[in-house]
């Protein structure tokens, strides 16, 4: 259960305070594509999303997109960033996430792992040990698994508000 549960929850990947993320120790981050960069039929980065890896890249930030999604999609959204890139991850399988860190040259503890999927991206951020952080998704147009999906994400949101 504690595996399902992200250290932060915040509306979009630009709610997250970067310079606390650094005065925590990490210098890397994993983030999840679709619904957490941009919306699933988002085949570019726009201009804001840009404008944030430029700030990350700024601020010292490795980075690494990890996506469960096709080599194209992957390809063809990282040109306009350059980042470390791994496709077809099925996260929330460990091995990407190991392969990710091992390309930023860097360890789990000083590692974020940013999402928009409890299953995928949270569960396997803290299967590694990263910091984790969830994000609300940006699109609802989803297809029929994720939908079923959110709904066991939900009840599991329920019980966070619940604690705190
Ligand atoms: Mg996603």
């Amino acid at each position: 259960m504690s595996k399902l549960l992200p250290d932060l929850y915040v509306n979009t990947i630009f709610d997250i305070d970067l310079i606390a993320l650094r005065n925590r120790g990490i210098d890397s981050i994993i983030v999840d594509i679709d619904n957490t960069l941009v919306a699933w039929e988002t085949e570019y980065a726009s201009k804001e999303i840009i404008d944030w890896f430029k700030k990350i890249k700024e601020l010292g930030f490795k980075c690494c997109i990890i996506s469960n999604n096709t080599k194209d999609r992957v390809v063809k959204f990282n040109k306009s960033l350059e980042v470390y890139a791994i496709h077809r991850a099925v996260k929330p399988r460990k091995k990407p996430f190991l392969k990710a860190i091992k390309f930023m040259n860097t360890t789990p503890d000083k590692t974020v792992v940013i999402g928009d999927q409890i299953f995928t991206d949270i569960l396997g951020g803290n299967r590694l040990g990263a910091y984790t952080i969830l994000v609300v998704p940006i699109s609802k147009k989803e297809f029929f698994w994720t939908r079923i999906v959110r709904k066991l994400e939900k009840r599991i949101l329920k019980k966070i508000e619940k604690v705190n």
